[in-house]
């Protein structure tokens, strides 16, 4: 039986299913930003439900529950569109492994009931792929760090309250040694959140700061000590970011697609379809070998690059496909079809590049070129 099929696994996903039943018209996968003040009902009702605290320990305010349960929860949710992971939960895992006490106490009540929402502030201009060689600054003055710099790429930034934002502590020049993780409010003096117009008509924000104060007491984990944590907290994201359900219900529209332009039942569809329904299944499998990885507390950084670059890819393959089953008439504005193409065209970009999923894969996974 498959871990899927589990009485237990099966009843939960009928739960969750009957919960989106209240949330059909939200629509918010493709497209947050319209649609914020909705997707943000939304997360406070899982929150509501305990189902944004669903694998952290009792302790800590969770259910204890296994990481298939929380995969089937965002795999639900995916298939039905309702909006993405809010980036807050991969926040929330990191301040479980690194944060204090006193940080526990403060940020992660208002994460498990959807209170509050954060960006992550990795990328900058010059850094993307390569995020050790990040400049902003983090000087440390007294109680207080000042930052000073330039971030680029943040989704929701510009409807978040906080940033996660990596930025160096240590020299210039120290690359992953001289790193540490501070939470900014947006609000803060000196920070301006501008947006990037995206291509599938959402943004991306740039965040520019010019001496701003951020508490010492807001910086989870280690002085310096960030990069590990971000190994970890990037492979959560390249899991929980990318559940097959989503590949499911773009193939399901696809299939809608071909059958409102008269060419369903064709041999040369039907066979291409049963290819691509094949590679859903196989990006399933990818997935479900991460949370097997995640129960058995390995580390899953290799299953997680190949679930990003396989999903990804694939993503792009079946809305391509589109495009060469239904010509122009994908090109229509507003054809759902067509969203799928131009989200699915930055997908392989955010959360690592596919060739630093493929880079990932060759140095951790086949011992191949030095760790990087
Ligand atoms: C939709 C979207 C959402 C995003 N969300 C966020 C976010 O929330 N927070 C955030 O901080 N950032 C975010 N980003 C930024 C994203 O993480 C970076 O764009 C990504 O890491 C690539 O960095 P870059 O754009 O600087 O490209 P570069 O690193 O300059 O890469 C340019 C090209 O070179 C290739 N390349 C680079 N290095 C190597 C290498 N070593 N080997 C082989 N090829 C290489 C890359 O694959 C790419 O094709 C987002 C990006 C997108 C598109």
């Amino acid at each position: 039986m498959s871990a899927l099929d589990q009485p237990e696994v099966q009843a939960f996903r009928r739960e969750v299913q009957s919960f989106l039943l209240d949330w059909e018209d939200l629509d918010a996968y493709l497209r947050h930003g319209p649609r914020w003040e909705r997707v943000t009902d939304f997360f406070a009702a899982l929150g509501r439900r305990g189902w944004l605290a669903l694998s952290w320990p009792e302790a800590e305010g969770g259910r204890a529950a296994r990481a298939l349960l929380e995969y089937v929860l965002w795999d639900e949710i995916a298939y039905a569109r309702a909006a993405r992971n809010p980036l807050c939960t991969i926040v929330a895992r990191t301040i479980l492994r690194a944060g204090s006490d006193a940080q526990r106490s403060e940020w992660l009540p208002a994460i498990r009931a959807g209170r509050i929402h954060f960006a992550l502030g990795y990328s900058e201009p010059e850094a993307g792929s390569d995020l050790a060689s990040l400049r902003t600054m983090a000087r440390r003055e007294g109680a207080f760090y000042r930052v000073d710099g330039q971030k680029c790429w943040q989704s929701y930034a510009g409807h978040v309250d906080h940033l996660w934002l990596l930025a160096r502590t240590g020299e210039p020049g120290s690359r992953g040694t001289g790193l540490s993780l501070l939470i900014v409010d947006t609000d803060a003096p000196g920070l301006t959140i501008r947006p990037l117009p995206t291509l599938d008509g959402d943004a991306l924000y740039e965040c520019h700061f010019e001496g701003v104060q951020v508490p010492v007491t807001r910086r989870v984990g280690p002085e310096h000590g960030a990069w590990q944590l971000m190994a970890e907290a990037l492979a959560d994201e390249r899991h929980i970011q990318f559940p097959a359900g989503r590949l499911r219900r773009d193939l399901d529209e696809v299939q809608a697609f071909v059958r409102s332009i008269g060419l369903e039942g064709r041999d040369a569809v039907t066979e291409r379809l049963g290819e691509l329904a094949v590679r859903v299944l196989e990006a399933e499998l990818l997935a479900l070998r991460v949370v097997e990885q995640m129960e058995t507390g390995r580390d899953t950084t290799v299953a997680a690059a190949a679930n990003k670059v396989f999903h990804t890819e694939l993503s792009q393959e079946i809305a391509r496909q589109a495009f060469e089953w239904g010509g122009a008439d994908v090109l229509v504005d507003g054809a759902r079809v067509q969203d799928l193409w131009r989200q699915s065209l930055w997908e392989t970009i955010g959360g690592g590049t596919s060739e630093v999923m493929r880079s990932v894969i060759a140095r951790h996974g086949l011992g191949l070129g030095g760790a990087r």
